[in-house]
C-alpha cells in the first residue's frame, strides 16, 4: 500500500512494489510532494497511471482515451498550486495522484524565476553543453522514464518561456519556464519508472551564461518552404504561417488543442493558396504543438481534424 493512503483505489503488480514502504526522500508522489513544497516548490496533482481512466482536465481532452497517462494536471495548475502542507497530505495522501511542480508557481532567491531543463535522454544537456563549448553546469536533477529533469535558477528580468532557441536542433528535449510544469519526484511514469531525485541535498544553482544566451537566441522557425521553389512575391504565406506556428508555440496547458486546431485551419488555408505541401505544414504544426506539451497522438488527431474541417478548405 501507498504510505498513508488506505483509501487509493488499488494498484497492481510491481507499481504497487515501487510505491510501498522505503525510506527515500521519493518514493511516493506524497513523499515526492512534501519534499518538494519543503524546498519551495510549489505543486499540484497530476493524473496517475494507476487509475483506470486519466484524471486530467483540459480543453479538447478525453480522460477515456488519453493515452498519455500520469501526467495530465487535475487542477488549472498556473494558479492552483500550493506550498501547504495538509493541502499536499489531502491532495497525496487521500488519492492516487502524480505531483506536479508548477514552474512558475516557485520564487526563488533575488527574485530568480524556475527553469527546468528536460532532457530526453541521459546525456542529452552534457552534449548539448559540449556543443557550446562549455561543460555541464551540474544542479538538483530528477531522473525521468528517458532521461532527467534538471532545475536551474534564472535571473527574474528575463522572459524565458518554452521556447529552445539556439539549443534547437542541438538538445534532445525541451525547457519548461514560468509558464509550464513538470512531473516531480516520486512520481511514477506510465511504464512503471519512478521520478527519482539524484541528491536531496543538491538544490538547484544559476543557469549557466550559455545556456540563458542560447534561449533568448531567436530559433529559425520551421516553416516549410512552399512546394516548387522559392517564397512568392511579397512573402504572405511564410510570414503567416510563420505566426500561426507562434501562435501554437505560445499555448498554455489548457488551450493547446483549441490554438492548434484554430491555427491549423488557417494555415491549410494559407497552404492551399499558396500550393504548399499539406503534409509539411502539418509537420511544422505537429512539432510545435508537441513542444508545448501536446502528444503526437493528440497532435495529430487536431491537426487532421482541422484539415478535414470545413474551414479548411
Ligand atoms: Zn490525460
Amino acid at each position: 500500500m501507498i504510505p498513508g493512503n488506505t483509501n487509493a483505489p488499488a494498484v497492481t503488480g510491481a507499481l504497487d512494489d515501487q510505491l510501498g514502504g522505503g525510506s527515500d526522500s521519493s518514493v511516493s508522489p506524497l513523499d515526492g510532494a512534501l519534499w518538494l513544497i519543503r524546498h519551495g516548490f510549489a505543486v499540484f496533482p497530476t493524473d496517475h497511471p494507476g487509475l483506470d481512466r486519466c484524471a486530467g482536465i483540459g480543453h479538447g481532452h478525453d480522460p477515456a482515451t488519453c493515452t498519455d497517462r500520469g501526467k495530465h494536471p487535475c487542477v488549472p495548475f498556473t494558479r492552483a498550486h500550493t506550498l501547504d502542507e495538509d493541502q499536499v497530505r489531502r491532495s497525496f495522501g487521500e488519492q492516487l495522484r502524480n505531483v506536479g511542480v508548477a514552474i512558475g508557481g516557485v520564487d526563488g532567491p533575488d527574485g530568480a524565476r524556475l527553469l527546468v531543463v528536460d532532457s530526453d535522454r541521459p546525456g542529452a544537456i552534457e552534449d548539448a553543453a559540449a556543443a557550446f563549448g562549455y561543460r555541464h553546469t551540474p544542479t538538483m536533477r530528477v531522473t525521468t522514464a528517458k532521461g532527467h529533469h534538471d532545475y536551474y535558477w534564472t535571473p527574474g528580468s528575463l522572459q524565458l518561456g518554452n521556447g529552445l532557441g539556439a539549443l534547437r536542433g542541438k538538445f534532445d528535449g525541451d525547457v519548461r519556464g514560468p509558464r509550464g510544469y513538470v512531473i516531480g519526484p516520486g512520481s511514477v511514469h506510465a511504464t512503471g519508472v519512478i521520478y527519482e531525485l539524484v541528491d536531496p541535498e543538491q538544490p538547484p544553482v544559476p543557469a549557466p551564461a550559455w545556456l540563458l544566451t542560447a534561449l533568448q537566441t531567436p530559433a529559425a522557425p520551421s516553416v516549410p518552404r512552399p512546394a516548387g521553389g522559392a517564397p512568392r512575391q511579397g512573402g504572405v504565406p511564410r510570414g503567416a504561417l510563420a505566426r500561426l506556428i507562434a501562435f501554437v508555440l505560445d499555448s498554455r496547458q489548457g488551450e493547446r488543442n483549441g490554438r492548434l486546431y484554430w491555427a491549423a485551419q488557417k494555415a491549410f488555408q494559407h497552404a492551399r493558396a499558396a500550393q504548399m505541401d499539406a503534409r509539411a505544414v502539418a509537420n511544422a504544426l505537429r512539432d510545435a504543438a508537441t513542444r508545448v506539451g501536446l502528444s503526437t497522438a493528440e497532435a495529430e488527431h487536431t491537426i487532421t481534424s482541422a484539415y478535414n474541417s470545413r474551414n479548411a478548405q
